[in-house]
């Protein structure tokens, strides 16, 4: 398993590329030296190389040991003074990832992270005094931990390919190895604190601008680079005027308070502490190294064991599990997608994008050509490169005669929810398909086993539950029903790490997972709306609860029309039923009359540019919600805060309690896999590490209990599954 941030997809195309790696030559055999992790030779103009090649992994990632070594590298170097240093990885795929991240999982005493951030500090304090000139080359990936360890040489030399960032934020942390104040001091500080705060990667070009890196190079300079910079040609890389202006007091106030302000917007202190402590840490100390060395240590320290930092660990890891279930290997090469309407097109541009050749079919030329227009409009907007836009462009073939069918190693089909249309469909396919093809539906709701009926080769079939928009949301489910093969499971979840997205196994039943778990959330939230609560009030309770968006929001983005059919279908396939697994099942609420009024008038939400909300540029308009914020202490708070606790319940146990059921009824494997795909799939408040995790925390009877108590005053819909006493 992973644990870094290592981005995987550049790895193929970097790892085909020679390193320039001084006296080393790549892939060389290596003979045992005095450490593990590092390789140190000089060559022949007396400049050392220390290669940083981590034993048995495929990334550099840092940890004590791997540091400790670091400092009786020093212990050499100290001695022998060369005449410069060069620290490179050996790794074709990047510079360093960062710190190993299970390092950080199930810590619970701040004492003792502080001592050992300590000796790492120490360690990289030691390398920023080495009386020598030292040069860090960097190509791919130098994150975290990584870039402290660029930050602490005196100059930074990009290959074109690198790109640099703190992504510790995203685990609710700041960087710990010194970062917060070398990078404070090296750039502009509004323009380091952005990056630190965002987690965001700088390209090596913009890296140059900002001042991050010195020179940005190909391989074959870097042994000139190198040369010149030993020889003293380079100015010392040094923060500008402004910059340093930047970092007198009151300047830090005035600007940590508009960053403050502008991080509470996006993710509130009392969530997410980590931005808030960063800036405290600059405001406080910015352009004191000494001080803010310390303050760094111990905030750190303080973040790390807080259940925030440790529940984005955990999300980091059910990310890592998801992905590596994407590890097999499936040789593909073309896919043809049967639909190019909202879903279809959307597939189908993101596939080629990720490199395959697709054909796209459709009964009507304009459903097409719409779908090729949004792609370039998508691609424009993530390309960099125009070449690489005309590349995927060139990958995604107009199909209306559905030619592509014959060559393609995978079909998706994505027409219109209707169950003769689609097994027509699969019937003429199947006839005109290779028998090693696979052929997979974006269904939302019907079931597999009714699909596969009459297929001649239904253990090549299965379902791929993409989810709107497909260039986004990072989450497919992979929907298995009794007849599928295993290896067609698995060339699937292949497939899904090529582009990209995170397969989630699941088995064909109501609603899959995500859909099941989201639709009582949703319908509890119109049942509030018709008893009288404004509907930014509903969705600022959620909101608060850590959702990205309040449900009544998130119906206009999905599309009332969305909405309404899979509250129908559900309501029908949600019955109680004689099979054992299915035995219970709430009712689910009555969809209210004004919902399908809405649809029929074409008011879908976001699409229309009116639902249930107006929509204007992308956006909802909202008034302020009617609920205090935060409550405050004064008479009838109580009662104020009581009150959005209990429609906050209302809200999320349903979706919770659906969760439950569908592990009851092995619709999902375990509790990983359900706590994953509502993270990654619903955006469920990541900091409280899945909804699974959340009734957990907040212990399974105390949820029961709460259910128990909603369903005797406001009925059987809160009914708690009996899959609550299964968990342990
Ligand atoms: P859509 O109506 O936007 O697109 C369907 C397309 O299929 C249209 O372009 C239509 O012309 C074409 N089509 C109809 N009959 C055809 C035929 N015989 N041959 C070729 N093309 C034909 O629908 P959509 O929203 O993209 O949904 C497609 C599928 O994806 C459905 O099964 C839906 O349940 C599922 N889905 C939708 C969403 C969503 O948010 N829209 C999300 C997940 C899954």
């Amino acid at each position: 398993m992973k644990s870094s941030f290592a981005p995987k997809p550049a790895m193929a195309i970097l790892g085909k590329r020679d390193l320039e790696l001084g006296p080393f030559a790549l892939g060389e055999q290596q003979e045992p030296g005095p450490w593990a992790n590092w390789r140190l030779r000089t060559d022949e103009d007396g400049i050392a190389w220390l290669l940083f090649d981590k034993k048995d992994s495929s990334a550099n990632t840092l940890s004590e040991p791997v540091l400790t070594e670091l400092n009786a590298v020093l212990d050499k170097l100290e001695r022998d003074r060369p005449r410069g240093l060069v620290i490179r990885s050996g790794k074709p795929s990047g510079f360093i990832a960062g710190a190993d991240i299970t390092q950080f999982e199930g810590v619970t005493d701040p004492a003792q992270i502080e001592t050992m951030l300590r000796g790492g500090h120490e360690i990289l304090d030691r390398l920023d005094r080495l009386p020598l000139p030292t040069i860090a080359v960097i190509h791919g990936y130098c994150l975290g931990g990584g870039l402290e360890v660029a930050l602490a040489c005196d100059h930074r030399l990009a290959i074109e390919s690198a790109s640099f960032g703190f992504p510790e934020v995203l685990l609710g942390l700041h960087p710990g190895l010194g970062g917060t104040f070398r990078l404070t001091e090296l750039i502009n500080p509004v323009k380091a604190m952005t990056m630190m705060l965002t987690g965001k990667t700088e390209r090596a070009r913009s890296a140059k601008r900002l001042g991050l890196v010195d020179a940005v190079t190909q391989e074959r300079h870097v042994r000139a680079a190198v040369r010149s910079a030993v020889a003293g040609d380079w100015k010392p890389a040094k923060q500008d005027l402004i910059g340093r202006l930047m970092n007198i007091g009151p300047a830090r106030g005035f600007l940590g308070s508009r960053m403050r302000s502008e991080a509470e917007k996006k993710a509130p202190r009392k969530n997410y502490p980590a931005p808030s402590a960063l800036i405290d840490l600059w405001e406080k100390h910015g352009g004191d190294r000494d001080a803010m060395q310390k303050a760094e240590i111990s905030s750190f320290a303080r973040l790390l064991v807080t259940s925030t930092a440790q529940n984005l660990v955990r999300v980091f890891f059910l990310r890592e599990n998801l992905k590596s279930l994407a590890d097999g290997k499936w040789n593909g090469k073309r896919v043809h997608v049967i639909g190019a309407g909202a879903m279809g097109g959307d597939i189908a541009a993101w596939c080629a994008w990720n490199g395959f050749t697709v054909s796209l079919g459709d009964m009507k030329a304009e459903a097409i050509a719409g779908a090729i227009k949004r792609a370039s409009e998508l691609y424009r907007k993530i390309g960099h490169k125009s070449t690489d836009i005309r590349d995927a462009l060139d990958r995604l073939v107009p199909d209306l005669r559905g030619d592509g069918i014959r060559s393609a190693d995978l079909v998706i089909e994505a027409v219109p929810e209707k169950l003769e249309l689609k097994q027509r469909i699969y019937a003429a396919a199947e006839q005109q398909m290779r028998g090693d093809a696979i052929l997979a539906t974006n269904t939302s709701s019907i079931a597999l086993e009714q699909l596969r009926t009459g297929l001649r080769r239904p253990e090549r079939f299965l379902g791929l539950h993409f989810f709107n928009p497909v260039s986004r949301m990072q989450l497919v489910e992979v929907v298995s029903h009794d007849a599928v093969a295993q290896d067609v499971l698995a060339a699937a979840n292949a497939f899904l790490g090529r582009i990209d997205r995170l397969p989630t196994p699941v088995r064909s039943a109501p609603g899959f997972l995500v859909n099941r778990a989201l639709m009582p959330y949703m319908m509890e939230a119109f049942i509030l709306l018709d008893q009288g609560t404004p509907k930014e009030t509903i969705d600022a309770a959620a909101e608060r609860f850590g959702m990205p968006m309040g449900p009544i929001e998130l119906a206009d983005e999905v599309g009332l029309d969305i909405c309404l059919s899979v509250a129908e279908h559900l309501r029908q396939t949600l019955k109680p039923s004689a099979d054992a697994r299915d035995m219970f099942e709430r009712p689910l609420p009555d969809i209210p009359q004004w919902l399908q009024d809405k649809v029929a008038k074409g008011e879908l939400g976001r699409k229309t540019g009116k639902g249930l909300y107006e929509w204007k540029n992308g956006k909802a308009i909202k008034k302020p919600p009617e609920i205090p914020h935060p409550p405050q202490p004064a008479p009838g708070a109580q009662a104020e805060a009581d009150h959005l606790a209990e429609m906050t319940d209302r809200l999320i146990l349903p979706m919770i309690d659906a969760c439950v059921a569908c592990l009851r009824q092995r619709v999902v494997a375990d509790e990983e896999t359900v706590d994953g795909a509502m993270i990654f799939g619903t955006g469920f408040a990541p900091f409280r590490g899945g909804p699974l995790h959340y009734a957990r925390a907040r212990g399974f009877s105390n949820v029961v209990t709460a259910l128990e108590q909603l369903a005797s005053k406001y009925g059987e819909r809160f009914r708690p599954d009996p899959g609550w006493s299964q968990l342990a």
